[in-house]
């Protein structure tokens, strides 16, 4: 029977989410990989006790998730059943809707039948009463935003979620449902936008727009997908995702083009007493808008390695300044 570490909140940092009151863990474990119905079931569990037992209390998840799509929601939700159970009050899950997950035109982007009822068939996949925060995944340029925004109000109205995010929003669309959000008095309290060191549109598009907001944001592929770790610098595991046939990413060619930054970067993590993949969350958090960085596990050890980035999370102007250099060659 698992019991959680009873020194688990010592170890983690908690951010306030905006100005609003919720506080998440300054590291999220994401569901996106290696919690589908192909993974080992052991190994997730594994990972989801590890990661509570380090103070991670927030937990990422999408209709989708898998493969195949629903079963990370599925294999959640019997974590959840199981040992977790008794933790539940102690973590913010989250979910959403946006991307493909049933046929026909309902399954997929922004309308409100499809928010609405996506968010009802997760909660049915994972077995809970309510999300967290529910999101929408993507924005969707068929529908009007207000519908978009009405369907997560309602939502919440409906005790189904506690907090909406949105996802991969601009920064000019993140201010437009801003705004709808504000006159509904929904409690739209965050966004979660692709941010690592190879993909830092967001700081001139949509931290702006997060700062005179007062919201937050929650970095997705912060490693990179294991780009911004030391796993490929010398060629690509078997083991690694690059070479799973069901996960389209990280192709040689891209590893090839980038791996000589990532010798550099990594040159410069160890001068900091740092692995690469714990100064690439620290450089993520650096920004004072990010409240959480989400990472990827394929297993315990990775999840334990990377917390400790907490350990060492401030730059020297030079440190920073090196960074740039070597991003800009
Ligand atoms: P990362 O950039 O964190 O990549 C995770 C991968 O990096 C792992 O699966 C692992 O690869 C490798 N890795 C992690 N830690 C280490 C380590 N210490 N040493 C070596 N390798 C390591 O994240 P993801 O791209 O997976 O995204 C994280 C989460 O963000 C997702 O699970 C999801 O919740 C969210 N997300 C949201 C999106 C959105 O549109 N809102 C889109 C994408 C992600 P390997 O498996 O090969 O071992």
């Amino acid at each position: 029977m698992y019991q959680a570490d009873e020194y688990r909140y010592q170890q983690m940092v908690y951010n306030r989410v905006g100005d609003s009151g919720l506080k998440l863990s300054a590291i999220g474990l994401g569901l996106w990989n290696n919690f589908g119905s192909v993974d080992p079931f052991d190994t997730q569990v594994a990972m989801i006790h590890q990661a509570f037992d380090l103070g991670i209390t927030y937990f990422d998840l999408a209709n989708n998730y898998g493969p195949k799509p629903g079963s990370a929601e599925e294999n959640f939700g019997r974590i959840m059943a199981g040992d977790m159970h008794a933790y539940r009050d102690q973590l913010v899950i989250a979910s959403k809707a946006g991307y493909v997950m049933w046929p026909g035109p309902y399954g997929n982007w922004g309308s409100r039948k499809s928010i609405i009822a996506s968010a009802n068939q997760s909660l049915k996949r994972t077995g809970l009463d309510y999300f967290d925060i529910f999101y929408s995944h993507r924005p969707d340029p068929n529908t009007a935003i207000e519908e978009t925004a009405l369907a997560l109000d309602q939502l919440v109205r409906q005790g189904k979620a506690l907090y909406v995010g949105i996802s991969n929003y601009s920064g000019a669309q993140t201010a437009a449902i801003t705004q709808i959000f504000n006159d509904l008095h929904t409690p739209f309290i965050i966004h979660q936008p692709r941010y690592n060191m190879f993909n830092r549109d967001v700081e001139t598009d949509l931290f702006p727009v997060l700062k005179r907001e007062h919201k937050a944001a929650v970095g997705f592929s912060s490693l990179s997908q294991g780009l911004l770790t030391d796993k490929y610098l010398n060629g690509i595991p078997a083991d690694s995702r690059a070479k799973k046939g069901t996960i389209p990413f990280l192709n040689p060619t891209q590893v090839d083009q980038t791996l000589s930054t990532v010798k550099q970067l990594n040159e410069l993590a160890q001068n900091r007493g740092q692995s690469l993949a714990q100064m690439a969350l620290a450089w993520n958090l650096r920004v004072p808008e990010i409240a959480s960085v989400l990472i990827g596990a394929s297993r315990p050890e990775q999840i334990v390695a990377n917390v400790q980035a907490l350990q060492h999370l401030d730059f020297t102007a030079d440190e920073l300044t090196a960074i740039d250099q070597i991003l800009a060659q």
